[in-house]
């Protein structure tokens, strides 16, 4: 009887034990997963996501290059017809290609199944043609198309020789693209630069959606946010409650998460999430994995009897785990970005947070570094710095390995100088990492750092972190090693720049953007012989803005293609308004952003729209940047020609402040070149800058190559460059930028005759 009870008492401790065991595991999970960290957590599994897929996409590219430089050493163009034909063929049956094409530098691919087709219209060989690699889908050739298109540069010893196609069959692309970190409730898009939807994760009917704003909807809020971070290729992290209905999930909020995939020239994965689905995947994930966990070491405790002890030992085992999960980071040997603020948060709340410094540490040319040396190498790398980095570090002192080139670091600091000391020192041992064994670099790797102190207003992972942010990214435009500190000026830049991309839209339907002209004149009559349109912003807060504000920030999100547009619209109908009265005919200049030279749609849109105004395209010139010319040479004189062809006329601006030879010139189509005023300048103070620009002048002569000349602010200058040969200028001596009145009158208006340079 005794003996039972016994039995029956040892029993129900065991069990109460297992129930214990059981209900301490669901606690402590849960807390480990807090849910404030899930956010952050999907931002991070977003990003593997794309990494993942870059690991896919490098090895096809490698390939594939692979295959370019076999091309190449049959000499390419070379190479008669039935060489290449027999080389192609077996590439591709060795790449296991579904059709491998070759194109030179002419316009006529050639394609493993016999057949040849022109490209001249096809903006990835041009790509190709100026280095670039890309893999795309083919659906912009043929709509009903869904394989996959990498093309890369074939290179020959003096450059590149032509471009190599592979056409890959969609189920052998989309099969490596298809992961999920959700078991399916979220939904993953591979994106292009335009942002149209190229996959959707499998499980998801997105069958009717193009772009992402079909999954969006077109009035999101946050429209020009995707905008432009999708043509970036940069990251993009947001919590969306307002205004936002992802169509296919009803109501949010929802966390998105966007990033580029680097080395495709094209990609992006988008993560979107309901939030409601995303804790409800961490409770049930937690739940279940506890429940089994609970049962399975009930079992052991009532089978094994060793009771506690197991549960103890069982207990960190598993604790230990889920821990490593949460907090490591496997690729760069160290601990992750959640351990990392976690430690941050508790240290700022206890301590006196003006004694800390957060650092930023960026590996410069990580990207290329990668591509150079390889992920396995890459992780080498980055697990030495870890093992540098915690040796350094102090009591109370964290770092982690963010994502890619990024360390985030904790310091305790007495003041700057003692600081930077310390970060130089450091940067002595890691400058160490990538010798080969007998100390010569195989690449020095360098650094760049961006520092946010503590303080009153800073106390916080998140403040000091996007303050680091800010102040690293003014780091990477400088030298190695550079340090830069945190200002409020970069806080108001980039709140600026923040708000010039949420008003621009409403700017451009508000009318806010303006057109200015500034009269140009021909030197040997002296008289007006045209104008170039500059814009201006008429902000409702922010006042008149010149475009060294806001171009170059359009330039990044994309916006100035729209712009553009807009600009010539405005012009065609200025253009027939003063004909309607009348007035003498003169060619208006438009300054063209390299988005929209690269927009294969550009010149028919151009097209179209002198056509709705009766315009006549020869009052039309077109000025694109010296810079932008010579860097996308290849496919921009096929533009130019087309443009030509048209009766478009075709300036180059800026010319002087690019890298090009004098060889240039005999290679573009242009009508006319701009000189630029930095030019203009070296040739009134030396004899030597006066003999370049002359030869420039003559040059430009023998190729029947208007030459104007900009930023001439004085009559000197304009009687110097008269005696050089030069036929127009524009400058603030003759008239500075117009508004559109004040232009009229000015041309016009009955004192138009006295404009004159003499
Ligand atoms: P840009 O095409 O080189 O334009 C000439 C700039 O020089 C203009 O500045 C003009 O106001 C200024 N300028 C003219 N004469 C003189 C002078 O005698 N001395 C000096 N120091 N400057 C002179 P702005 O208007 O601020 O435009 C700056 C740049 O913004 C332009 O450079 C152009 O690249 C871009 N931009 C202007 N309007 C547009 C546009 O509608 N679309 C695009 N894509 N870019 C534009
Ligand atoms: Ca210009
Ligand atoms: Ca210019």
């Amino acid at each position: 009887m005794k003996r039972r009870y016994l039995i029956l008492a040892v029993v129900t401790i065991l069990m109460l034990a297992g129930v214990a065991v059981g209900y301490s595991f669901l606690s402590s999970n849960e807390n480990l997963m807090r849910i404030e960290e899930a956010g952050k957590e999907f931002e991070i599994l977003d990003q593997t996501l794309a990494s993942k897929m870059q690991v896919y996409t490098q090895s096809v590219m490698k390939n594939l290059e692979g295959a370019a430089s076999a091309i190449s050493t049959i000499g390419g163009e070379k190479a008669t017809k039935e060489e290449l034909m027999a080389v192609l063929t077996q590439l591709k049956e060795r790449g296991g290609y579904d059709e491998l094409s070759y194109v030179g530098t002419k316009n006529d691919a050639m394609s493993s199944n016999g057949s040849t087709y022109d490209v001249s219209f096809d903006p990835y060989y041009g790509r190709a043609l100026n280095g670039d690699s890309t893999i795309t889908k083919s659906g912009y050739l043929s709509e009903e198309d869904d394989s996959y298109m990498a093309t890369v540069p074939v290179k020959g010893a003096a450059g590149i020789t032509g471009a190599l196609r592979a056409k890959l069959s969609a189920t052998a692309v989309e099969g490596n693209l298809t992961i999920s970190n959700y078991r399916g409730r979220e939904v993953i898009l591979l994106l292009n630069r335009d942002g149209e939807v190229i996959h959707v994760s499998s499980g998801t009917d997105l069958s009717n959606t193009k772009t992402i704003y079909d999954v969006f909807g077109k009035n999101s809020d946050s429209r020009a946010q995707f905008e432009s971070v999708v043509r970036q290729g940069r990251g993009l992290f947001l919590r969306v409650d307002e205004n936002l209905t992802v169509e296919v999930f009803g109501d949010g909020p929802y966390y998105i998460a966007y990033q580029g995939v680097s080395g495709t020239g094209e990609w992006g994965v988008m993560m979107i999430m309901n939030e409601e689905k995303l804790f409800e995947f961490y409770k049930n994930d937690a739940v279940s994995s506890n429940a089994i966990t609970a049962v399975i070491l009930f079992l052991i405790a009532l089978v094994g009897a060793i009771g506690l002890g197991i549960y103890g030992f069982f207990e960190t085992r598993s604790r230990n785990r889920m821990y490593n999960l949460a907090y490591y980071d496997e690729f760069a040997g160290t601990m992750n970005i959640n351990y990392f603020r976690k430690g941050v948060n508790q240290t700022l709340t206890k301590s006196n947070s003006t004694q800390y410094a957060f650092v930023l540490m960026g590996i410069a040319k990580y990207e290329y570094l990668r591509d150079f040396f390889g992920e396995n190498e890459i992780s080498r790398i980055l697990r030495e710095i870890s093992q540098i980095l915690k040796s350094n570090v102090k009591r109370d002192e964290y770092f982690c390995h963010n994502f890619g080139e990024e360390y985030d670091l904790l310091l305790s600091y007495h003041n700057r100088d003692e600081l930077v000391a310390r970060l130089k020192f450091l940067e002595g041992s890691l400058e160490m990492v990538n010798k080969s064994e007998g100390g010569s670099d195989k690449y020095a790797l360098t650094f760049r750092y961006g520092v946010a102190f503590g303080g009153a207003d800073a106390h916080d992972f998140d403040t000091l972190m996007s303050r680091a942010n800010m102040a690293h990214m003014e780091a990477k435009g400088k030298g190695a090693g550079a340090v830069e500190f945190y200002t409020e000026k970069m806080q108001s830049r980039i709140v600026d720049e923040k708000e010039i991309e949420r008003d621009m839209y409403d700017a451009l339907e508000n009318k806010e953007f303006l057109v200015y002209l500034q009269p140009k004149f021909n030197l040997s009559t002296g008289l007006q012989a045209g104008a170039e349109a500059l814009i201006r912003w008429m902000h409702p807060v922010k006042g008149l803005m010149y475009p060294g504000r806001f171009i170059e920030t359009f330039e990044k999100n994309g916006f100035v293609t729209r712009l553009d547009m807009y600009m010539l619209e405005e012009l065609c109908r200025r253009i027939k308004v003063w004909t309607g009265k009348g007035y003498r005919p003169m060619p208006l200049s438009l300054n063209i952003s390299q988005q929209n030279l690269l927009n294969p749609e550009f010149v028919n849109d151009a097209i179209a729209l002198t056509e709705k105004y009766g315009v006549s395209p020869n009052l039309i010139i077109f000025e694109m940047s010296e810079k932008v010319v010579v860097d996308n040479m290849g496919i921009l004189n096929k533009i130019m020609e087309q443009m030509k062809d048209h009766g478009f006329v075709v300036s180059m601006d800026n010319f002087g402040t690019g890298s090009t030879s004098m060889n240039t010139l005999y290679n573009v189509p242009v009508d006319e070149l701009k000189i630029d005023r930095k030019f203009l300048l070296n040739a009134e103070k030396t004899d030597r800058g006066q003999n370049v620009i002359q030869s420039v002048i003559e040059m430009a002569k023998r190729l029947k190559i208007d030459v104007v000349s900009e930023g001439v602010e004085n009559k000197q200058q304009a009687i110097l460059l008269r005696e050089m040969g030069c036929d127009m200028i524009q400058g603030f001596a003759f008239s500075e930028p117009l508004p559109e009145h004040e232009y009229e009158e000015y041309a016009y208006g009955p004192r138009a005759r006295d404009n004159s340079v003499w």
